[in-house]
């Protein structure tokens, strides 16, 4: 998929000093490890680009894994829809999918390992003790009593752990580290936990299930990674890791942490995103305001696009935020090129050619991309009756107008220039149609003797296709949401105007069998797709021609 060569970054740089010194024998394995306890967020996005994005570049191998530890968050539908995402952005994982509990037989020996070499002990501290004797960051814990039991005793007992002979919560399996270690993820972490809890992969085999961080690294191990690549908030954790891998001597990957994605405008929180689902805040995971993978496929974004945004930001390991406005250029970019042009009037209002024959009709041919003559042409019908876009007439225009107004002239997109005679108006004092005349002479060449004042776009009335059209903006209108606010919360902050949905829309004959998720630019209106879940003839739009909201930003 590499088109052209990529630039690197620390990582690369890395295990390419690595391949120099040989230290993995020359081999690169990488794996994407989500948890199935939601949808991808763009997030996850940057993680998968750049793990199997290593992968290729090394030609090396990235699994996917799911860290599937936590049965009571997880289900099989988030499996597959993380299958479907990474397959969809463009990448194959090697083999099948790994899950870590494919593993439990082997961490579980791990564990007994560690309990023998006097290194790991069940404990029976109730969670508030356990609280107590963890200490704090400015103090040192305290040794449970439980500490300095024998390993016989300690096997016994996690044996019957494992036979379901005590009820969840009873008693937990311990590292055995440090107690006083100013990191507190060294201080005698559970590593093992009882729940009798149906899992979805093992079934009902198992009533004890390890920990993530435990379950990680060996899985890691276990999978022949070399280079596990995470986000900076693991980096405290790698002690535990490094004292698990040395401990029990297996394979020992190296851990290169880099700074998480974060996006303004936007929450990268599956706990959050979830929130925004169970209480119907969107119509769900794949809502196309959701910043998901799968809603942003649903708002109309490209694999493609997400991939080149994710390349810009590039990798560091400091963190900051990205302007979401990045994002939304990469995909408006991307269907410059890429998208065929059709023309839709949103807000139609009835046009009359007065001097057009009743029953006349004409058939342009129109180039479907200015840019791409391989993009071919469409045909587009013309008839007396037309509809424009409400926005495009005024009757008392502002200085600068460059549309339709009394006694105005301008040109139909791939049509005539029509000029305006008359407004028709209900009772109400609304306009609700254009008389207007239109000029023969003017296909293709300018009129004589006058200028039309813009060009805008237009439906046959007879021959457009009624549709209906979501305008999807940003769900949040700060900045950022989930950043700490005395009284409010990330839900305060959901723009109302996020979605306005259009019943109405007028649309070129041509667009009534696009197919589900095809993009197109709206002649000046933006970036639309095909809804990929409706059968009925919905668009959704993905972005506006231009950039909005840094009008917005710039004025505050
Ligand atoms: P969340 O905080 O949304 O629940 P998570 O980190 O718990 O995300 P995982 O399923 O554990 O979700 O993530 C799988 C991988 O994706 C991890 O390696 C994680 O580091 C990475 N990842 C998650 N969020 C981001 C992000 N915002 N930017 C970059 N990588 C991310
Ligand atoms: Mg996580």
């Amino acid at each position: 998929m590499s088109e052209t060569p990529k630039p690197g970054n620390f990582i690369t740089q890395i295990i390419e000093k690595d391949n120099e010194t040989g230290k993995y024998a020359g081999n690169v394995m990488t794996r994407f490890p989500p948890e199935p306890n939601g949808y991808l967020h763009i997030g996850h996005a940057k993680s998968i680009c750049l793990n199997f994005g290593i992968a290729e570049r090394f030609n090396g191998q990235c699994n996917l894994r799911f860290d599937d530890t936590n049965p009571e968050k997880e289900s099989l539908e988030y499996i597959n829809s993380i299958k479907k995402d990474v397959e969809w952005l463009g990448f194959e994982w090697a083999e099948e999918p790994k899950f870590a509990s494919n593993y439990f037989d082997q961490l579980f020996d791990f564990a007994v390992e560690l309990i023998k070499l006097g290194k790991a002990y069940v404990c029976k501290l109730t969670p508030d003790e356990m609280r107590e004797y963890r200490g704090t960051l400015k103090e040192p814990g305290k040794n449970s009593p439980y500490r300095d039991t024998t390993p016989e005793e300690n096997v016994a007992l996690f044996m019957e752990m494992k036979k379901g002979k005590f009820a969840d919560g009873e008693m937990v399996l311990r590292a055995k580290i440090d107690m006083a270690s100013p990191n507190m993820n060294m201080r005698d972490p559970i590593i093992y936990r009882i729940r009798h809890m149906h899992h979805h992969q093992t079934g009902d085999k198992w009533c004890v299930y390890p920990m993530y961080d435990f379950t990680h690294c060996l899985s890691d191990a276990m999978e022949s990674v070399t280079h596990s690549i995470c986000t900076l908030e693991f980096q405290d954790h790698r002690p535990l890791y490094d004292w698990v891998l040395d401990t029990l001597k297996t394979a020992h990957p190296q851990q290169i942490e880099f700074a998480r994605l974060n996006l303004n405008y936007t929450v990268t929180s599956k706990r959050k995103l979830k929130q925004l689902v169970d209480d119907g805040h969107v119509e769900g995971w794949d809502d196309p305001r959701m910043s998901t993978i799968s809603g942003l496929r649903r708002r109309g974004y490209t694999a493609r696009s997400i991939r080149n945004f994710c390349e810009r930001i590039g990798v560091t390991r400091s963190d900051g935020i990205v302007d979401v406005g990045m994002l939304e250029h990469a995909v408006r970019e991307d269907l410059d090129q890429g998208a065929n042009r059709a023309m839709a009037v949103l807000n139609p209002i009835k046009v009359t050619l007065t001097n057009y024959l009743d029953d006349k009709e004409e058939i342009f041919t129109v180039n479907n991309h200015p840019k791409k003559t391989e993009a071919g042409t469409r045909q587009v019908p013309f008839s007396k009756n037309l509809f424009i876009d409400a926005a495009d007439f005024a009757e008392t225009p502002p200085k600068k107008w460059k549309r339709l107004t009394l006694g105005g002239a301008v040109r139909l997109r791939g049509g005539y220039v029509i000029t305006c005679d008359e407004a028709i108006k209900d009772a109400d004092g609304n306009v609700v149609e254009l008389l207007c005349r239109y000029d023969e002479n003017t296909l293709g060449v300018n009129p004589e003797g006058y200028k039309p004042k813009g060009v805008i776009h237009w439906v046959s009335a007879k021959h457009a296709v009624t549709a209906e059209v979501r305008l999807y903006d940003r769900l949040f209108n700060e900045a950022a949401p989930d950043a700490h606010h005395e009284t409010k919360t990330f839900l305060d902050f959901i723009n109302k105007e996020s979605l306005v949905v259009l019943q109405n829309a007028k649309l070129e004959p041509s667009l009534e069998h696009a197919a589900k998720g095809t993009g197109f630019q709206f002649e000046r209106e933006g970036y639309f797709c095909r809804d990929l879940v409706s059968d009925k003839l919905i668009f959704n739009r993905t972005v506006t021609l231009r950039d909005s909201w840094a009008k917005i930003e710039a004025k505050r």
